[in-house]
């Protein structure tokens, strides 16, 4: 039986792993208390690209995207994206599964963990929402309605210090 512990250590090596040149980030999916998926961020595995290589052109760019502005035009998987990715390859169900991940789901992860049936996220760093001037508000108001239909929501497991392999939960 793992204990909540043995999953954040083991989320602290796969964010460790982390190929985007921006920032390392892990996830993990958890189904019946055991981890059936790991997975990093980073460009698509098998496709030989690597954002370390300078591959990804948005990472790559000195343009100052504002932040949560062009995932679109970003060739990296986000962490939670990708395990459910390899969910879909490996042919595991997400549903009812929970993500454990290093970083706060963006909105465009929020609305895949929504339809993919998984029932919680459990992470450690927040991630903001962008400032989008024209309605911050309701980018937050919306992100909060969308997160609490998940049946275990999406929360922040508090002062866990990530990288050092020592976490201290709730
Ligand atoms: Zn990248
Ligand atoms: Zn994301």
């Amino acid at each position: 039986m793992l204990r909540e512990a043995d999953i954040l250590n083991r989320l602290s090596f796969i964010t460790s792993l982390g190929k985007c040149r921006k920032r390392k980030v892990g996830s993990l999916l958890v189904v019946n208390n055991e981890i059936t998926i790991e997975a990093y961020n980073g460009m698509p595995e098998e496709s030989g690209l690597s954002c370390l290589d300078g591959d990804c052109p948005r990472c790559r760019t000195e343009v100052e995207f504002p932040h949560g502005v062009g995932y679109d035009l970003c060739f990296c998987l986000h962490a939670e994206e990708k395990v459910i990715s390899k969910a879909a390859q490996a042919g595991i169900s997400t549903l009812g599964a929970t993500i454990f991940s290093s970083y706060q789901p963006c909105i465009m992860c929020l609305k895949k963990i929504c339809q993919s049936g998984i029932a919680g996220v459990l992470y450690i760093d927040p991630w903001e929402i962008p400032n989008a001037s024209w309605g911050i508000a309701e980018l937050e108001d919306t992100y909060r309605r969308l997160a609490s239909s998940l049946p275990n929501g999406v929360e922040q497991i508090k002062a866990v210090n990530l990288g050092t392999g020592n976490f201290y939960t709730k």
